[in-house]
């Protein structure tokens, strides 16, 4: 065998395999098939603006471990991520703090806002059993309106009463004034850009790109000892059990000959009409300047559409409700007995993990199998 190790897929995942399986003096083939390296997290530069081409990606941990591995990789920026929230044209500050509940009711102080907050979530009594009973016991009704459920329905194509509470759980309520989306005492994004961050990663290291492994399964297989497969396990199994569902994402990207469009990275559109759900302007990552420290004259848009997912689009989210978790049990079943194959990542372990998470499940994996 050629081999130690066939990394399928060149993401965060295989890309942190690869380098350590690589500083483990192991040789290492990644595949992709995509015609370029990184995953979701590509970054492509466009005008002197790093456009997060598969989404807005803001790096945050907790992990002091992943942030001091990672930043071997890349220098990050103090970029802090406050998206906005526009319903119908009136903007409040996100996630839910004192910006949020002055501008939605006109309360001034903490004391003001808890009470409101406690008058309205006392229509849930018990524990709530799906998104929208969890968010109105969070930040009561009028907030459930206005800025969870359009939002979330587009995003996730489903009636919030159907979705999984723990979605929801992710967005911290404050009765500060602080308008940081993340509780992580890590955060920001890579100067230069992803990109570059994961070829840092894959210094070295042979890469194939437009190289599907499914489509040539038994050939890549031949070519070394193990495998580490972060693309969907469904498909790793012909589907053979079913699908696993996803949501996809559509982005419609713009360059515009305007320095300023919306004056923040991200806007959220939290009403059901507007067909997108948010519009990220990606120079604000980086402050709107290029590598030199310049202004940049132009800007780029995305504008960014949830759909369902058919075979043939790009998987994006996993959708772990209870039906996709039984029947991923089952296919981690099949996965086990697969002995020369781990699978990893987001899509891999059909879990919607944060970079992060990634980060730190990639390092316990190469740490099991390597040390
Ligand atoms: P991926 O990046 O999906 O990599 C898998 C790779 O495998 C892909 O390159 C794919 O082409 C390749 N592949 C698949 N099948 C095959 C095959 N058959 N043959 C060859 N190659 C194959 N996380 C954060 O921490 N912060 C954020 O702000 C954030 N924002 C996000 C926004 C969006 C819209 C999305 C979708 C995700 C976001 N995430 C965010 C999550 C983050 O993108 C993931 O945690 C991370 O990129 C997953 O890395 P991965 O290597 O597991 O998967
Ligand atoms: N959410 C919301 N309104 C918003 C932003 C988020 O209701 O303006 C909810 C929504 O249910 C979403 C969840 O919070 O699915 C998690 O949002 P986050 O932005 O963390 O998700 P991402 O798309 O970045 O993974």
């Amino acid at each position: 065998m050629k081999y130690d190790y066939l990394v399928v897929g060149s993401g965060l995942y295989g890309a942190v395999f690869a380098h350590e399986a690589k500083a483990h003096g192991k040789s290492v083939l990644v595949i992709d098939k995509r015609p370029h390296v990184a995953g979701n997290v590509y970054t492509e530069n466009v005008e002197g603006i790093h456009v997060h081409v598969y989404g807005a990606h803001i790096f945050h941990t907790n992990d002091r471990k992943v942030w001091d591995y990672i930043t071997r990789f890349a220098e990050f920026n103090r970029f802090t991520n406050s998206p906005v929230a526009n319903y119908k044209g009136e903007l409040y500050s996100l996630p839910f703090n004192m910006y949020t509940f002055n501008k939605m009711w006109g309360v001034v102080t903490p004391e003001e806002a808890e009470a409101k907050i406690n008058e309205q979530r006392s229509e849930i009594t018990g524990t709530p059993k799906n998104l929208e009973e969890r968010a109105i016991s969070l930040v009561g009704r009028d907030i459930f309106e206005k800025l969870i459920k359009g939002y979330t329905e587009k995003q996730w194509g489903r009636d919030c009463s159907e979705l999984p509470s723990f979605i929801i759980k992710r967005l911290p309520v404050r009765l500060t004034f602080d308008n940081n989306y993340f509780n992580a005492l890590y955060q920001g994004i890579p100067m230069g850009g992803y990109t570059r961050m994961i070829e840092k990663l894959l210094e070295g290291i042979e890469v194939r790109l437009n190289t599907d492994y499914l489509e040539n399964k038994a050939e890549l297989d031949s070519l070394a000892e193990k495998v580490v497969y972060t693309g969907p396990i469904d498909a790793y199994f012909g589907y053979r059990l079913g699908y696993l569902e996803y949501r996809s994402v559509r982005f419609e990207t713009e360059l515009l000959d305007q320095p300023n469009f919306q004056g923040n990275a991200a806007v959220n559109y939290t009403d059901r009409e507007t067909p997108w759900t948010r519009i990220i302007e990606h120079k604000w990552f980086e402050f709107g300047r290029d590598a030199e420290g310049n202004d940049l004259p132009k800007t780029v848009i995305s504008r960014e559409y949830s759909s369902e997912w058919k075979p043939g689009d790009e998987p994006y989210y996993p959708v772990n409700n209870e039906k996709n978790g039984r029947l991923y049990e089952q296919y981690r079943q099949l996965a086990e007995k697969e002995r020369h194959v781990i699978f990893g990542g987001r899509l891999g372990q059909y879990r919607y993990y944060d970079m992060d998470q990634v980060i730190a499940e990639a390092l316990r994996c190469s740490e099991q199998e390597l040390d």
